[in-house]
This record gives structure tokens, sequence and C-alpha cells, in this order.
């Protein structure tokens, strides 16, 4: 038996007893004739004791441990002379009688504690021992209790679980497919699924009504700071059912997550359509945790020859309440913070709401006191309110405006992260026109269902139609997204038409599926979650990585074992990928 008990879990009441504990080695420390060596596991950290008097030799090896030294030692707990409350075991130490060394270790390159030295880069290359650390395990545990009570509740609720294929051709979903050459088929790829979004369709032809998996997808992206190229989904379809019938049952899960892992009853879902999401708060996953929507101040601010205002298509604001107090500078740091260039804005318009009522604004020039008057009673804004004003196209100005109000929400202190605000975006349109292309890209994916009463508008006008699509958001996280589906063989080939598919292309592509839709395609929809994204909300951050236990660097490497790398010439050979080098 290696071990007795863990490092976390001895107390008071065992006092006395003989215990066997093995671990690591996280501190030796020399006070005199006494020597203590912090002992830890996956559970926590046990102080060990040794006593020069009562045993030289045995102390003497105990001042030889290193850091990350791998032991097993055999003692007595005993009461602490100095307790330790922050400590579980705190109360307790192990006067230790034997020790053995079960493995040497280098001493490691950063400190294998709560608090480390290691940079980021460090930490991933020696992954195997951040992971010893405990911010990382706890995070690990808890995405292992999403995971279970993810799966609980579905079972509960009649899902099956059901694995779907890693190797598969390409489904659209909006990013580049991994491929996987195949050998025995040279010049042939497999390629990696962005989701399982086609078989979990075919599930429900198959009969399978409730479908979910805990499942990897792969998408090859430009990398953003809280992408990986392999993240993982809680991907569900159910048959026979209506949006509603969705939005509730996924709804529940979400709430029964917030119950059993943070013990937290999840307040009522709102609702917004997407026009609406992008009118008020000019995002499709708006933060609502605090108001400050935007108000259109077009008909009041143009005519007054003010070319910023009189050449734009909108002119919009925000009231942020009480920074009527902010200083000069501080709103010359607004101004640089909207004029960046990952915002964009041209400048930035403000207007002070005085104590006594009266206007002071960035525009005083334009604007006399009856016209800032108006803007006021607009906003409903109060003394020691700031205004602040935006003005240009439409869609990138309520864009950049959204930046400002989360910029301001930061500021304001109106982000807390205990609270929690869930809420469902729906009526996404169909189709987004890409410029560069000139033809329809499918918003969400070609699978979705437009609105049936927007049915009749797919010759006229199909940009204006919209889709019964959702996407959960919470704290303006897009935490999960779906869709009813199109089941009807001859509507999703006229979707493919409108995508700019050929129909051999359509065809080669999702012969498969327009297949299957002509016997007997039950009506159907569903929704994925982005699982480390999910994780990552309820520790609090939003830095996925920390949530996974391999991930990849912001470059899409894995430091740790070195990937991707080149492959040798008789397997470039093999796989018929006979690239000639020079
Ligand atoms: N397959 C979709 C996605 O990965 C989700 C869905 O429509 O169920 O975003």
């Amino acid at each position: 038996m290696y071990r007795s008990h863990h490092c976390g879990e001895l107390r008071s009441e065992n006092i006395g007893h003989e215990v066997t504990l093995a671990g690591w080695v996280q501190r030796t420390r020399n006070m005199g004739g006494m020597t203590f060596v912090d002992l830890r596991d996956r559970y926590g950290i046990t102080q060990l004791s040794f006593n020069l008097e009562k045993d030289e030799k045995l102390c003497e090896a105990a001042r030889k441990l290193g850091r990350e030294f791998v032991i097993q030692v055999q003692g007595v707990v005993i009461e602490r002379e100095s307790k330790n409350d922050r400590l579980d075991t705190g109360h307790i130490e192990i006067e230790v009688r034997e020790l053995k060394v079960l493995n040497e270790s280098q001493t490691p390159p950063f400190t294998i504690e709560d608090e480390t030295d290691g940079g980021e880069e460090v930490r991933m290359k020696y992954r195997y021992l951040d992971l010893r650390r405990n911010p990382l395990r706890k995070n690990l545990e808890l995405r292992h209790k999403l995971g279970f009570e993810t799966r609980k509740f579905l079972s509960d609720q009649g899902f099956l679980e059901i694995e779907t294929p890693y190797l598969i051709k390409s489904t659209p979903e909006g990013a580049r497919d991994f491929v996987v050459p195949s050998r025995m088929h040279g010049g042939e790829f497999y390629a990696l699924p962005q989701s399982p979004q086609t078989f979990k369709q075919i599930l429900m032809v198959g009969g399978y009504d409730r479908y979910f998996q805990i499942v990897r997808c792969f998408r090859d992206e430009d990398l953003r700071a809280d992408r990986q190229p392999e993240f993982t989904q809680i991907d569900c379809e159910m048959a026979f059912v209506e949006q509603e019938d969705i939005l509730n049952t996924f709804e529940s899960l979400v709430r029964h997550l917030f119950q059993e892992v943070k013990g937290i009853d999840l307040p009522d879902y709102q609702r917004l359509t997407y026009a609406e999401a992008m009118r008020r708060y000019g995002s499709d996953k708006p933060d609502i945790r605090f108001d400050m929507e935007f108000v259109e101040l077009t008909d009041v601010a143009q005519g007054k020859d003010f070319v910023v205002f009189d050449s734009a298509e909108i002119v919009v604001g925000i009231c942020a309440k009480g920074a009527a107090s902010y200083t000069r500078k501080q709103l010359d740091q607004l101004t640089d913070f909207v004029k960046r260039p990952q915002i964009g804005a041209k400048g930035l318009i403000y207007c002070r709401v005085n104590e006594d009522g009266s206007m002071k604004s960035s525009v005083d020039k334009f604007f006399n006191e009856a016209d800032l008057q108006q803007w006021k009673s607009k906003f409903n804004a109060e003394p020691g309110d700031l205004i602040l004003v935006l003005a240009g196209e439409t869609d990138k100005t309520r864009k950049q405006l959204n930046e400002l109000r989360l910029e301001m929400g930061n500021q304001l202190g109106l982000r807390d992260s205990k609270t929690y605000a869930p809420l469902w975006v729906i009526d996404f349109p169909l189709l987004e026109w890409d410029e560069d292309g000139k033809r329809f890209l499918a918003m969400h994916h070609p699978f979705t269902s437009p609105k049936p009463e927007h049915l009749s508008l797919l010759d006229s006008d199909p940009g204006s139609i919209n889709a019964n699509a959702y996407d959960m958001v919470i704290n303006g996280v897009e935490l999960g997204g779906g869709s009813i589906r199109i089941h009807d063989q001859k509507l999703q080939a006229r979707m493919f038409e409108i995508l700019g598919f050929t129909k051999e292309e359509a065809e080669k592509q999702f012969g498969f599926l327009m297949g299957a839709f002509k016997y007997g395609a039950p009506p159907h929809g569903g929704i994925a979650f982005g699982f480390d994204r999910l994780a990552a909300m309820f520790g609090g951050t939003d830095s996925i990585r920390d949530y996974i236990a391999f991930p990849k660097n912001n470059a899409g490497r894995d430091l740790m074992i070195d990937s991707p790398s080149s492959i040798s010439a008789d397997q470039l050979e093999e796989l018929s990928l006979n690239i000639t080098q020079e």
C-alpha cells in the first residue's frame, strides 16, 4: 500500500494515528533542530516534521530532498505547534518515522505554487508541472463537474450520448477544415469535423430523437486570443420540436449547471431579437448586466451645420450615469479608445449634464443650450451624467458604440463578475451578404430553417429573411447557438442554390444528407454550447486555455509535444504527398 491517506485528508481527529503518505515535495524548511517538508498531492498539502535530536539520520535525509522529489513517508499524526488556518490540514503535522524517496526530480523551471514565477510559454512547455498547481487543478475539477452534470441532466431527460466520427468529409460551417490525407486512397482526404452537424441531423432521421455528445470539434481559423483550433462542444439535437422546446430544454440545462456547480439560481432569461439587440446594444451578444442602452439622436442632431453629424447615417449615443466628473484627460483617453484601429471611430463627442441641469458639450459651437436639452431629454439624463455620442455608417457606428459601452461598463464597475444575466438572442437573419465574394453566406449554417412566414421571400428578397436561429448569451459571452433545421429535401436543395452551390457541388458535398431527407426526415433542431468557454465562465475568467489540460498557444502550437511538426519523406511518400523539396 503506497498510502493510507492523501495529503488533504488528515485533521485533528486523526491525532495519534499511524499513517503513510506519498506525494511531491513542495518545500523544505530548516528551523534549527527541526526540518519541515510540505508534501503535496492532488488533494492538498500536509506538513511533515523531522526532529534532529530524535533521529539525526532521518533529518539529514529530509534536508537533502529537492523540490518535486516524489517521496513516501510513514509516521504519526501530531498536533501542530503553530497552526495554519488557511490549510485544511493546518492543525496537524506528521512526525515522520520512515522516509523513502520514490523518485528524484530536476529543479523545476518555475515554482509550483498558487502564484508562480513562470511565464505562460514555459508553463505550457512543462504543462505536466503546471498541472500540479492548484489553480489548474481546480479548473479541471470544475470542467469535470460540468461535464458530469451535463451528462446527468441530459441523460435524465432521455438524451442519448452517441459518438460521431472524427474522420469525415468537409462540412462548411464558416471556417476552414483541417484535413487528413488518406494513405489507402492516395490523393484523397478526410476532414476533421468543425462540428457533428450533419451527423446529428442524420441521427434524427435515424429515429434517435434526443441526442447529445460532449465532443471535440476542429476549425482551422486564424487564431484569436481565446480560440483554440480544437475545442469541445456540448452538441445536442432533438426531433419533433419547435424553437420554443429547444429554448426551454437548454435553459433548464444551464439552470441546472448553475444550481449544481455554483449553487446559483439563475434569473429568468430575457429575450431579444437580433434586430433589437443590434439597435439597443450594437451587438448580437450584449452584456445586459447593465442598461446604458443606445439612444438615437439622428433627428435632433442633424441640420445644425455640424458636418460630422450631417453626413452620418446615424448619430447614436449612450448615457454614462454619474460620469460627468470625468476629467479632460479621461475623456481624451476615451476618445483614443474609440479611435484605436480595432474600433475605428473617427472621434467621440461628449456632453456633460452639470449639477444645475445645464449642458456642457464638446460641440457647443454647433449646438446651443436648447439643442442640448433635447439630447438630455432623449437620454433621460440627469445632473452628473455624461453623454457620449458617435456618428457614421449605421452598422459600423453601432459596433463601435458597443465597444465604448462595454468599456464604460468596466470603468463604472457595472460588470460585476458575481451577477449573471442570461439572454436568448433570437430571429437571426438567415443570410449575410459577402461583399468580397458577391454572394450570400449562411449566417449560422446552410441547414438552418428560414422562419416559415418568411418562406415566400426566398425568391424575391432572400437577404431580408429571418431564421429560426438562436444564441444563448450570458454576460456578453455567447455560450451556445443553434437553430431549427430544414428537413425538407427540396427546401434544402433550394438553400444550397441560394448559397451559390451548383447542383453538382451540392450533390457531391451533401448528397448523403439530401438523400436521407428523402426517407422521412422528422422536423428537428438543436444547439451546441462551447464547453471550454462554459467552464471558463463558471471559473470566472475568459481565458479558455486555463480550462483545457493540454491547450495550444496563440499561434496554434502545442509547446509541450512541439506540434505541428514536419514528417518524414517516407511518410509523405506513403500518403501520396510527395512535395518536391529544394
Ligand atoms: N453546429 C452548430 C455549431 O457548431 C451548432 C448547431 O447548430 O447545433 O455552431
